[in-house]
């Protein structure tokens, strides 16, 4: 798709707004990383973040900091903590009162958090059964978002054109919910053509030892991100390297794509570890 006349490409692209919530981040006592992480992650891709909101544990306060942001009509507006059974805990209910939406029992919600804790099991039978109850009010027609590291689900919620997230604050809690369920869809609508990607298979080498030289090959290829997905299966522990981009050409994609995996294939065999198939692929945006 070609950029129309008169329209700029961040006009047309994905924008997304950043609101984190927590008193902690006001005291200084806990650095926002979460805000950080998401702005890298975002615009290392090129989806362009506009802005980053901090605001305290107030219901009054987180209502009308989304209310403002819903105004500006972001692609996507990603909060993130307070979504914990503590009484602290209070983005659902600032989310409701910014939309006008009710609270209420959400039964896949709690269906996640019971999977998780083993309810149901004869152990857990009735323990913080409040806690877990709390954790699973969510404003009506929200959709509840797996956590694949910790009890708390996600929440999303089509409103006013908007798609508001709300992700957990507990750093990797927020990160994984995100990586699995909500990046896929940011970089699908993020204005750019083409998604690539591409994954490799490594073995003899520990995470902790891939971890520098993915950083490191991020650093010089700006437009690729790099994930690793541990795994174990019949031959053992080893790694899925995912390397993705989105980019306005094919032969753009393919060539940062193919540029990253010579050079993590090269770090990676320096530090003795061994590079396995490569599964190319590269599909169309469906925007
Ligand atoms: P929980 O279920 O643990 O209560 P939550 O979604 O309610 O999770 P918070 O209570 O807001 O999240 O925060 C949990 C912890 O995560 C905090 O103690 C803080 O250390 C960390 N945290 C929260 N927000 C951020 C942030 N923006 N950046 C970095 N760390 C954060
Ligand atoms: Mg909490």
């Amino acid at each position: 798709m070609a950029l129309e006349e008169g329209v700029s490409r961040r006009d047309m692209s994905c924008r997304v707004e950043i609101v984190s919530v927590g008193n902690e981040l006001l005291i200084g006592k806990v650095a926002n990383t979460n805000a950080q992480w998401l702005a890298q992650r975002l615009a290392s891709l090129g989806v362009a973040v506009t802005r980053i909101i901090v605001v305290e544990d107030s219901v009054d306060d987180i209502s009308k900091a989304l209310e403002e942001v819903l105004d500006r009509k972001p692609s996507f507006l990603i909060v993130t903590g307070g979504l914990g059974p503590t009484f602290d805990d209070m983005t659902l209910q600032g989310v409701s009162d910014a939309v006008h939406i009710p609270l209420r029992a959400n039964r896949q919600a709690l269906r996640m958090i019971k999977e998780k804790v083993g309810i149901g099991s004869a152990k857990n039978e009735g323990r913080l059964g409040q806690a877990y109850e709390k954790m699973a009010v969510l404003p009506r027609g929200s959709k509840p978002i797996p956590n694949p590291v910790g009890l708390a689900p996600g929440v999303r919620l089509k409103v006013r054109g908007v798609e508001l997230v709300c992700l957990p604050g507990v750093p990797q809690e927020m990160k994984a919910i995100f990586d699995q369920s909500v990046f896929p869809d940011i970089l699908r609508l993020s204005g750019a053509k083409r998604f690539h990607e591409s994954s490799l298979r490594i073995s003899g080498i520990g995470e902790p030892e891939v971890a520098p030289l993915i950083d490191a090959t991020m650093r010089d290829n700006p437009y690729v991100y790099v994930k690793s997905h541990p795994k174990l299966d019949r031959e053992g522990i080893w790694i899925e390297l995912h390397l993705s981009t989105v980019a306005e050409t094919a032969v753009e994609g393919e060539t940062r794509i193919s540029r990253a995996v010579e050079r993590i294939r090269s770090l990676v065999q320096l530090n003795g570890g061994l590079v396995g198939e490569i599964l190319a692929k590269s599909s169309e945006d469906e925007t």
